[in-house]
């Protein structure tokens, strides 16, 4: 089967950790290939943001990267695309007629959604829904800081109702979905996965002090993250170092405003000499970092899904999180770390404390971590449950000759 996925600023190709650069990038990359694995020619629509992009880019067998000319060749904030959506959808209307004709198109973020809804109107491709974030949620969680265009959440709202199927990636996305008024019976539930071939616990890993144990997160430095909370957390888990991987590359973290803030907050809670900020790793390396660690904290406010916590648990590392979104399926309570409620430092600083010295407990956590992330969360199992969705929606058989 053809298949269009719709991603318009998340590129598969894209260097991650940056501020729009994350859990969709590699979301769609992963997705892209154990699609093709399954036998789909998988073609990904992204937004061209340079000069010397060409068009087409092979990304290996059966992934094409797509570079859409809408807007000027050069990076945007993703709040700031909403206006080339358009241009982006005549785009993709001019491709499907004559040259590349999908038989679904999977639209990733709702900007994606409204360039795939009206090129899908005019073409007769049906079209596939994720979300990955909700503007209802952000909103709750950020008010007035919220930077998306301010008519999102009715766009997310009429999505709903206008594309074939809405997949959701986690039990709590489905409940926001149905209080947006999204019928249940519109909805799949099909969480992202991790590469269990490239995430495991045996490996190289990042050298580190083995007096130190070392509390590693990871992500894009926007404050919903809350290293915030980890760093005054830091306090009541004596002897801990906590390393942050994300944000800018390296090499600028010194002149960063939000990792400044980070470092401020630390010398005045007196855990400087224990927080080292990294910046942005190549997605290769991050193996080496899960590795490295005895524990992942993940203590975002929010989170649509989550993948750093999974990747973790793929390479036997215990997780303490916020119990919200994703992470509230992912990580089971008591069996493969710790769930705690977001914004609460104390609760954070005491379960981190807990799994730490507990060695039996975090032999334990590490071994149902590993098991419940390669058992549960194959990129192949989303890809074949996904091939359903597709058939469906499309009235075909798909390629492995399973009806839908
Ligand atoms: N990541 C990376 N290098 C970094 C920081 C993050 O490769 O320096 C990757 C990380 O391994 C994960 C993704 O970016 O695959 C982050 O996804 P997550 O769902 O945790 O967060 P999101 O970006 O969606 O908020």
């Amino acid at each position: 089967m053809r298949i269009a996925m719709i991603s318009e600023h998340a590129s598969p190709l894209a260097a991650l950790g940056g501020v729009d650069a994350g859990g969709q990038n590699t979301h769609v990359a992963e997705l892209a290939i154990a699609l093709a694995a399954e036998g789909h020619d998988v073609r990904v629509y992204t937004r061209r943001d340079s000069a010397d992009q060409p068009v087409l880019v092979p990304m290996q067998d059966g992934v094409t990267v797509a570079h859409v000319p809408a807007g000027p060749a050069e990076p945007l904030p993703k709040d700031e695309l909403l206006p080339y959506m358009k241009d982006f959808s005549r785009w993709l209307v001019d491709q499907w007629r004559d040259d590349w004709v999908p038989s679904v198109a999977h639209a990733h973020f709702w900007m994606s959604g409204l360039a795939a809804v009206t090129a899908g109107r005019q073409t007769g491709v049906p079209v596939v829904q994720t979300y990955h974030a909700l503007g209802t949620v952000k909103k709750r969680h950020q008010g007035a800081a919220d930077t998306s265009p301010p008519r999102r959440i009715g766009y997310e709202r009429a999505l709903g109702r206008a594309v074939d199927k809405v997949v959701a990636q986690c039990q709590d996305e489905v409940r926001e979905l149905v209080r947006m008024g999204v019928p249940r019976t519109r909805m799949a539930l099909i969480p992202s996965g991790v590469d269990s071939e490239r995430f495991t616990p045996e490996g190289p890993a990042e050298p580190r002090d083995p007096d130190r144990p070392r509390i590693l997160t990871v992500g894009r430095f926007v404050e919903r993250k809350g290293y915030a909370d980890l760093i005054r957390a830091l306090k009541i888990v004596p002897g801990a170092e906590c390393v942050v991987v994300g944000g800018p590359p390296g090499a600028n973290i010194e002149t960063d405003a939000f990792a400044s803030s980070l470092r401020r907050l630390a010398e005045s809670t007196k855990v400087a000499d224990r927080v080292r900020l990294v910046g942005a790793v190549p997605a290769q390396e991050m193996p080496r970092w899960y590795r490295s660690a005895d524990i992942l904290a993940a203590a975002p406010w929010y989170e649509p899904f989550g993948l750093t916590p999974l990747e973790a648990m793929a390479c036997g590392v215990p997780v303490v999180a916020s119990s919200v979104g994703g992470l509230a399926d992912t990580v089971v309570d008591g069996l493969t770390g710790d769930l705690v409620a977001p914004r609460d430092p104390r609760l954070l600083g005491m379960a981190l404390r807990r799994v730490l010295g507990d060695p039996v407990r975090r032999f334990a956590y590490a071994t149902a971590a590993l098991d419940r992330a390669r058992q549960c969360y194959s990129w192949k199992r989303a890809a074949e449950q996904l091939s359903a969705v597709y058939a469906t929606v499309s009235g075909l058989r798909s390629p492995t000759g399973a009806v839908a």
